[in-house]
């Protein structure tokens, strides 16, 4: 606990209740390597994405549940190896954690969009959209959590990121959603 308020990078995650948290407080070295399932994702500018088996099919639940209600959701990124991580990092350093500091390290992240008339709405336009609206009232029966919501930068350190959705089971998204500020540190108790 301790190590990881000094923001000391472990090589296994900082884990409360059996969920990952990673973070720039809480960081993993360039060895940390999850084991990842590849996953198929149909048209969505990347053909395949790697996660963890339990974020990969929580993945396809909801991606199907989406799609029941009409709303083709694709995948722009899930895991991201160090390299990866550091390379896009280099190219925006405002929008995208350092390396050590990202959750698409995890293995448990990914970000959406939306295929619309065959148009991709991403990013805030994402968040204003109903596919963007349904995915933040339904991601918690699949296990996924909008990782930062609105207004809660000074919780999670990252401004609203409506496109990111995070694994973290369905229990525990349930927590989150119960929180008044439906933040995973809240939920863990390390706001
Ligand atoms: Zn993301």
């Amino acid at each position: 606990m301790r190590d990881a308020r000094n923001g000391a990078a472990r090589t296994t995650p900082f884990t409360v209740c059996s969920v990952v948290v990673i973070s720039k407080k809480h960081r993993v070295t360039s060895s940390y390597r999850p084991e990842l399932v590849v996953v198929k994702v149909a048209r969505s500018g990347v053909r395949s994405v790697r996660l963890q088996a339990p974020a990969a099919a929580a993945l396809k639940a909801l991606m199907a549940a989406a799609r029941k209600n009409g709303f083709r959701l694709v995948v722009r990124s899930a895991y991201r190896s160090w390299p990866s991580q550091k390379r896009a990092y280099r190219h925006d350093k405002v929008l995208t954690a350092p390396p050590g500091a990202s959750e698409h390290q995890s293995g448990l992240a990914v970000d959406l969009a939306v295929v619309k008339h065959g148009r991709l709405i991403r990013g805030y336009a994402f968040g204003r959209s109903a596919a963007g609206r349904w995915t933040r009232t339904h991601a918690a029966s699949s296990g996924f959590v909008v990782r930062y919501p609105n207004h809660q930068k000074k919780i999670t350190g990252i401004p609203y990121e409506p496109w990111h959705l995070r694994y973290i089971g369905p229990e525990a998204a349930g927590g989150v959603a119960a929180t008044p500020t439906r933040t995973l540190e809240q939920y863990l108790r390390i706001a």
